[in-house]
């Protein structure tokens, strides 16, 4: 397909425009600090892009450190990559919830591993802190919100922090600078495919 001396130019003149705006955009944002970004809703890939972000960020020779709500019993193929990259990772050791069926032991759990986070909040050698289905702690009362709050207040001015998990808390939400939504437009495991190694986990 040729494209006329008209449609040419008319082409040039739109992204000529199109740059002139994203040039503007990017000189506007001259601030320099850790952000928190907040992965939340109910489909795929909340907790594979908190990971690859702390993989993006040791590739570039950085320190991450990674905190596991609920998850504690479940083998997790990035956990265990990131660990031989020098990765600080603590996981919360009960597995999930449902499982358990015990509060006292489940908030006792999530306080313990919560200490290792508090923790990390306070390094600033790390320049990105994953805390993966922490939304849940805060939710079911295995942590106090407010206290969540003041800890990613407090922390280093370089350092960012990924929260993962579904249905995050408003306060929490109001707090991040970068907040997605993964919404489900299928998801395989309802047509019956089962959770699959190196896939789901
Ligand atoms: P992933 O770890 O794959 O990025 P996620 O962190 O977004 O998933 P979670 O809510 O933490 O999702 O659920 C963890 C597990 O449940 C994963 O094995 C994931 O494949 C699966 N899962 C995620 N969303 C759905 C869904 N809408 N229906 C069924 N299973 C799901
Ligand atoms: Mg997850």
């Amino acid at each position: 397909m040729t494209q006329t001396d008209e449609e040419k130019a008319r082409y040039q003149a739109r992204m000529a425009k199109k740059k002139a705006h994203i040039d503007q955009k990017v000189a506007e944002a001259t601030e320099e600090r850790g952000i928190i970004i907040v992965l939340t809703g109910n489909g795929k890939g909340k907790s594979t892009a908190g990971f690859g972000n702390v993989a993006r960020c040791v590739g570039h020779g950085f320190k991450a450190g990674v905190i596991q709500f609920i998850k504690g019993t479940w083998a997790c193929g990035e956990r265990d990559l990131l660990e031989q990259h020098g990765v600080e990772c603590h996981v919360m050791a009960t597995g999930f919830t449902w499982d358990t069926q015990d509060k006292a032991k489940d908030t006792a759990a999530a306080q313990a591993v919560w200490q290792s986070g508090k923790a990390m909040l306070t390094n600033p050698e790390l320049r990105l802190v994953l805390l993966d289905e922490l939304t849940y702690m805060i939710r079911y009362g295995y942590l106090d919100e407010s206290e969540v709050i003041t800890a990613l207040q407090n922390r280093p001015k370089q350092q960012s922090v990924i929260i993962t998990g579904r249905g995050c808390p408003k306060a929490l939400i109001e707090l991040a600078d970068t907040v997605s939504e993964i919404k489900p437009v299928k998801h395989a495991f309802d047509a019956g495919i089962k959770a699959q190694q190196g896939i789901d986990w």
